[in-house]
């Protein structure tokens, strides 16, 4: 494994080889360190010591008719989540404000299912003019599942600035994690995105049973795809899905991971996504210099570490908040979930 090459080709935002992005998956614990250090150095060469903190707020809830092994809100799932159709304003405008209170910068708005109605979609356009109308500097990010040209240039007309919609794992393994729709689809919907206007979100889920070579797949698709937010999420396997049980991942094999999609992708926006404090662990500090953001507090139906243990773990590390002119970092608000969300499940795979 050559850091010293992989150092120089991120540091020109180039990214690594396929072969090297195998071997750092392949490396051992003795050059755990050394990667870590190289991936860290491109990190601060595009991102300096800022971490961008993502909220998210659930808009709608379970009941999806897609079969998505990972997800608590899949067909059939009996996870103990909640289900709700559309939360009301006020409660969107609640966990809004408890979000940016505690310094998130992008705001992420998810709603479970297949795709958006049209009437889903003037729903949400009210939403995001409402919120980018009090807040103006803020990022907003929709997840409604796939959407066509017309509806994904009907969003970013009202004001969303991203949308996320995962390709989650690569298209050899798609078939063994849901069978309702298809990976082509999901690809799909990122063209109409980009078309749109609006910046793609979208990144992966490791755990699943997947190969190194179907993860160093997918995270080349992401890059080829031109995608500038990349979340990686570790399957969290939650009682009452497929999944459950599957337990692969440690915290290395999630810095290795972490370090792979970095050098891959020097200049996009990394993120440590769902099941970081399960898998990552005590690592997690390691991990905050390969990535440039992260989650603040919950998941969508996965409890989180509390605002503030994620604010102490970015001063811990060094580093400051985005939007925080690089002052200490702003008093945490108490962690607001629309509704209380159960020990669920799901893990920001959302359609
Ligand atoms: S990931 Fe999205 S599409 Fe798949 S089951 Fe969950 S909510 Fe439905």
């Amino acid at each position: 494994m050559d850091l010293a090459k992989m150092t120089a080709l991120g540091l020109q935002g180039q990214s690594i080889s396929r072969e090297d992005a195998l071997a750092v998956l392949r490396s051992n614990d003795d050059e755990l360190m050394p990667l870590v250090a190289a991936a860290s150095r491109v990190r601060r060469r595009f991102f300096g010591n800022r971490v961008k903190l993502n909220y998210l707020v659930n808009l709608k809830s379970g009941l999806c008719p897609e079969d998505c092994t990972y997800c608590s809100q899949r067909l059939g799932s009996s996870a103990d989540v909640l289900k709700y159709s559309w939360a009301s304003p006020d409660e969107i405008g609640r966990a809004v404000e408890a979000g940016l209170a505690g310094g998130a910068k992008r705001v992420c708005l998810v709603a479970s299912g297949h795709g958006p109605s049209e009437r889903d979609v003037n729903r949400v356009n009210g939403i995001v003019e409402g919120i980018k109308s009090a807040h103006p500097g803020t990022e907003i990010c929709v997840c409604l599942g796939f959407v066509d040209d017309d509806k994904a240039q009907s969003l970013h007309d009202h004001g969303a600035d991203a949308y996320n919609h995962n390709l989650n794992t690569a298209e050899s393994h798609y078939g063994e994690v849901c069978t309702t729709h298809t990976y082509e689809q999901r690809r799909a919907t990122l063209d109409a995105l980009k078309a749109a206007g609006l910046s793609p979100c979208s990144g992966i889920i490791t755990g699943m049973g997947e190969t190194d070579e179907e993860l160093v797949d997918v995270v080349f698709a992401l890059r080829e795809a031109g995608v500038r937010s990349v979340p990686v999420n570790f399957l969290l396997p939650f009682d009452g899905t497929p999944l459950a049980g599957h337990d692969e991942l440690t915290p290395q094999r999630c810095l290795r991971v972490l370090a792979m999609v970095r050098l891959v992708h020097p200049d996009a926006e990394v993120r440590a996504g769902a099941g970081r404090e399960e898998h990552l662990r005590t690592q997690q500090s390691l991990a905050l210099q390969m990535v440039n953001s992260i989650f603040l507090g919950d998941y969508l139906t996965s409890e989180g570490q509390s605002g503030a243990a994620d604010l102490q773990l970015i001063a811990d590390c060094g580093l400051v908040v985005e939007g925080s002119e690089g002052d200490a970092p702003r008093e945490p608000a108490t962690s607001v979930p629309i509704r209380r969300r159960g020990v669920g499940t799901d893990v920001l795979a959302n359609a």
